[in-house]
């Protein structure tokens, strides 16, 4: 497929990205690994006047821990996280989650910050950053602004960000002891997008009891969501098949998946339950391995 005529810059800084978006508000979409943007303008479902391109931009793909938080930058490819030291040595649950999207070249390619600006009613990382409770940091020409996940994801393809502002990071509490997570996807064929993917995230008490969890669901609904429901019922429980099969059962009833050549609506309902069972299983031996 052809594209239609663009305009094509690459600023060295932010702030002279934040200009141009600011000059050209609605004419201008921002440019990261393109491996969502490039199908849609080729498609020509997409027709900006501009592409500002992000890869000349330094400080914007770094990955690094704080006594509270995992930063990792919105130019950080899928197999960067993956591959990180600290990732690998404290956040089993997104090496799950970055092992599972797309296929090599997606991960080589794609970055969180294009990823969870996209917003794709299917897309693995909003499922995580919802159950994780994340912080993710835009930047305008008035200054930063720091929007929690679960008043981030507004709709199918929309977001809290403004079209004048860059997504520049993801914030992750720093894993406590006692703190597990899982992600699991069902997907058709390797390399497809979701089926259901479905993110937990707990925290144990010193007496065993899940202080607190974090469930997040993505392609089960018109965009990934929190299953407060499942949350509600493991908060001050002690873990056992019985309450994970509750909270599962739970977290399928709270999803509003379409039929589609996926599998039809109670499938998707009874795969998210089942998708939820699993990883719960998977966070708690992970918090319970970690104290
Ligand atoms: C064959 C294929 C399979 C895939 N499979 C999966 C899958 O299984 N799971 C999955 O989750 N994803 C999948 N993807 C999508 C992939 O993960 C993309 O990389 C991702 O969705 C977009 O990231 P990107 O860096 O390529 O963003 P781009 O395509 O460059 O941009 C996407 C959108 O985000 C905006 N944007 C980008 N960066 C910023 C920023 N810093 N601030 C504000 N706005 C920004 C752009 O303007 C654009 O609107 C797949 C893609 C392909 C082509």
């Amino acid at each position: 497929m052809i594209p239609a005529q663009f305009d094509y810059v690459r600023p060295g800084t932010l702030d002279e990205t934040l200009r141009i978006l600011k000059d050209r508000e609605g004419e201008a979409k921002l440019l990261s690994g393109g491996y969502s943007l490039i199908p849609l303008i080729k498609l020509r479902l997409a027709q900006p006047a501009l592409l500002v391109d992000l890869r000349d931009i330094t400080g914007l793909d770094g990955i690094s821990e704080t006594d509270d938080e995992l930063r990792i930058g919105a130019r950080a490819t899928h197999r960067q996280v993956h591959d990180d030291a600290i990732v690998q040595d404290h956040y089993p649950a997104l090496i799950d989650l970055t092992g599972v999207i797309g296929d090599p070249q997606v991960r080589n390619w794609g970055t969180i910050g294009g990823s969870v600006a996209h917003a794709d009613p299917a897309s693995d990382w909003p499922a995580m950053l919802l159950a994780v409770n994340a912080t993710i940091v835009c930047r305008g020409q008035s200054g930063e602004r720091l929007i929690k996940s679960r008043d981030f994801f507004l709709d199918t393809f929309e977001t809290a960000i403004e079209p004048t502002e860059v997504l520049t990071e993801i914030r992750i509490r720093a894993r406590p002891k006692g703190a597990g997570g899982a992600y699991t996807k069902l997907e058709r064929k390797v390399g497809d997008f979701a089926t259901v993917g479905s993110a937990v995230i707990v925290q144990l008490a010193p007496d065993g009891r899940i202080d607190s969890a974090g469930v997040g669901l993505t392609a089960v609904a018109e965009t990934p969501f929190a299953a407060t429901d499942a949350e509600e019922i493991l908060k001050g429980e002690q873990p056992s098949e019985e309450l994970f099969r509750r909270a599962g059962d739970a977290a399928g009833a709270q999803a509003r998946p379409a039929g589609d050549v996926r599998g039809p609506i109670e499938y998707k309902r009874a795969m998210a339950a089942e998708m939820t069972v699993r990883s719960l299983r998977s966070a708690v031996a992970r918090a319970l391995s970690y104290t």
